[in-house]
């Protein structure tokens, strides 16, 4: 039963304090909580890595190198790290460390640069693809946007079918399932005010969109606006918040868009994640560094499908 009603009070263990779990890095994103390895991973992509804190002894290191400058990940259903590549432009599969390709290319051109994914319970796999990492050349290579637009994309690796599903959000970065997924969120992070090399735009909220028959998206409308900055990483938890982030702050919202309340963070917040032993842990990659933030809820898509 999805309760929203919450206050943030309700929602956090500990209260707003974050703890710093490693720093070092050059610009932080894409945490994920692998169950397998009892780690958090996170991609610092300029300095093209993935570092990875482990939980039981709380060391904090780099795990691979030379990544073609990894973004954004989820679990796929059977525990496998499904990842977005800038350097490849595409989307990854990683069991074991060992990496294949699953999608690159849509109508015969290449895609941009996979920011952010989610894995649907019906193994679909919905990504942003937005062009940061082909303009930022510390994040990427630089080259050409090919298909004119900056899609999120439905991929069905069973049947191999790409689908733009989102061609009107200026520039896609994290999203998630509410947990029924019957809605799709969708961060819009165009504004970009310190980027001379990012595109023109002022696109800072978070959308919705309303999943018609588990692949078609309609009735896009504005969740909420995010203040200041914008908004990058989105994950929901269990009574269907929606946890985002801005320049200052995790920001938790309500289904109807209201803000339940906000975790300062002494970085400039790129992405989160829920994870730890009890699944109720939210890290924080900001800048520099990863931090961990103790909640009382887990993952909607956890608890709708546990993987790994
Ligand atoms: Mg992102």
């Amino acid at each position: 039963m999805v309760d929203a009603r919450h206050e943030l009070e309700d929602l956090l263990a500990g209260g707003t304090a974050v703890e710093r779990l490693g720093g070092g890095m050059a610009w932080a994103e894409g945490p994920l909580w692998v169950p397998s390895r009892r780690a958090v991973r996170c991609s610092d992509i300029p300095g093209d890595r993935v570092m990875e804190w482990h939980e039981p002894t709380g060391s904090w290191g780099v795990l691979a190198e030379g990544v073609e400058f990894t973004n954004g990940r989820t679990l796929g259903l059977g525990g496998e790290v499904v990842q977005c590549s800038h350097g490849r432009r595409r989307v990854e599969v990683e069991r074991d460390g060992v990496v294949t390709g699953l999608v690159d290319s849509w109508r015969g051109h290449r895609l941009n640069s996979p920011n952010d994914v989610v894995v649907r319970s019906d193994g679909t796999v919905w990504f942003t693809d937005p062009s940061y990492g082909i303009h930022r050349a510390a994040e990427g290579h630089p080259g050409e946007e090919e298909y004119g637009g900056h899609h999120v994309f439905r991929h069905d690796p069973a049947t191999g079918e790409l689908d733009a599903v989102v061609t009107d959000v200026a520039m896609p970065n994290g999203l998630a399932f509410s947990p029924d997924q019957r809605v799709l969120y969708v961060a819009d992070s165009s504004r970009s005010p310190t980027r001379d090399d990012d595109p023109p735009g002022d696109g800072h909220a978070v959308h919705a969109y309303d999943v018609v028959d588990g692949r078609r998206c309609e009735r896009g409308r504005v969740l909420a606006e995010v203040d200041p900055g914008l908004p990058d990483g989105v994950r929901v938890d269990e009574h269907g918040h929606v946890w985002t982030t801005s320049a200052t702050a995790v920001l938790v919202l309500r289904p109807d868009g209201s803000e339940v309340g906000r975790v300062p963070v002494g970085e400039v917040v790129s992405n989160l994640c829920f994870g730890g032993g009890a699944g109720t842990d939210v890290f924080v990659t900001a800048s520099t560094s990863l931090y961990r933030l103790r909640t009382r809820v887990r993952d909607a898509a956890a608890v709708l499908a546990p993987r790994g």
